[in-house]
């Protein structure tokens, strides 16, 4: 019911040629995969060079992050509307590089989710915890922090409009994957948290992403959870084939 969404968060990675490059290799095998919805997400700078490259494949655009403001005196930033302007449909918001490099609070995420679905992006909600807060048993409780202060005052209608990814910290970029039992856990939680909010209806639309060390050897099992609904992809969909081989597991 809930088609599977594999997203490639490109990071701070590649210049124009490599974004390039990838984005036409993504492009050019998408057609494979009819009944997936692939993204990618490159550095704000190279965004309307791969929306070229990618033409007219079945690849959605998505940006990194977003400032929760339509417009004005804020240096350096970026904003939905702008993202909408360069052909963006997807945005990543509170990733956890956002949230511990940055120190980015779920106020701020809740701002730019806000602001975000105001202008008609989708946003991609991160939430996640900390290796010290699994191994202290305050995974559930951390979960529940972050979805209530990230997605504080969201109506039915917007929530709808949401992807969680759920991306435990310590299984970003180092290898180290959640069994596909422990990110089940969460992401039932999770379905759990929008259906008590929400309604059931609701919970049973909303696509939750796993993330961390997603890798085409891996991917298969975790999205054979019932409640894995895609992936929220780091290291491995900077090459082609491997994004495309976690497209193929899904
Ligand atoms: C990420 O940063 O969202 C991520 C999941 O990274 P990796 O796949 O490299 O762990």
């Amino acid at each position: 019911m809930r088609r599977p969404l594999i997203a490639g968060n490109w990071k701070m990675n590649t210049d124009r040629a490599a974004a390039i490059a990838l984005a036409s290799g993504v492009a050019k095998g998408a057609a494979a995969f009819p009944n997936i919805d692939l993204v990618v997400c490159p550095p704000f700078v190279y965004l309307d060079a791969v929306r070229q490259a990618l033409g007219n494949a079945p690849v959605a655009l998505g940006a990194q992050n977003m400032y929760g403001q339509p417009q004005g005196a804020f240096t350096g930033e970026v904003s939905a509307g702008m993202l909408l302007d360069l052909g963006c449909r997807f945005v990543i918001l509170g990733h956890s590089e956002r949230r511990q490099i940055f120190k980015e609070t779920d106020a701020d995420v809740n701002q730019k989710l806000l602001a975000a679905l105001a202008a008609g992006l989708t946003p991609i909600v991160c939430v996640g915890e900390l290796l010290a807060d699994r191994e202290a048993g305050r995974t559930q409780a951390v979960i529940r922090r972050q979805f209530d202060g990230s997605l504080a005052s969201l109506s039915a209608e917007q929530a709808a409009r949401l992807v969680i990814a759920y991306e435990p910290v310590w299984a970003i970029g180092t290898g180290k994957v959640a069994t596909p039992d422990q990110a089940q856990q969460v992401h039932h939680d999770l379905r759990k948290m929008l259906a008590e909010r929400y309604n059931a209806e609701l919970a049973a639309k909303v696509r939750i992403q796993y993330g961390g060390s997603v890798k085409p050897d891996n991917a298969a099992a975790l999205l054979a959870q019932p409640d894995i609904d895609g992936a929220l992809v780091g290291g491995a969909c900077l090459k082609v084939a491997d994004f495309l081989g976690i497209a193929a597991a899904a």
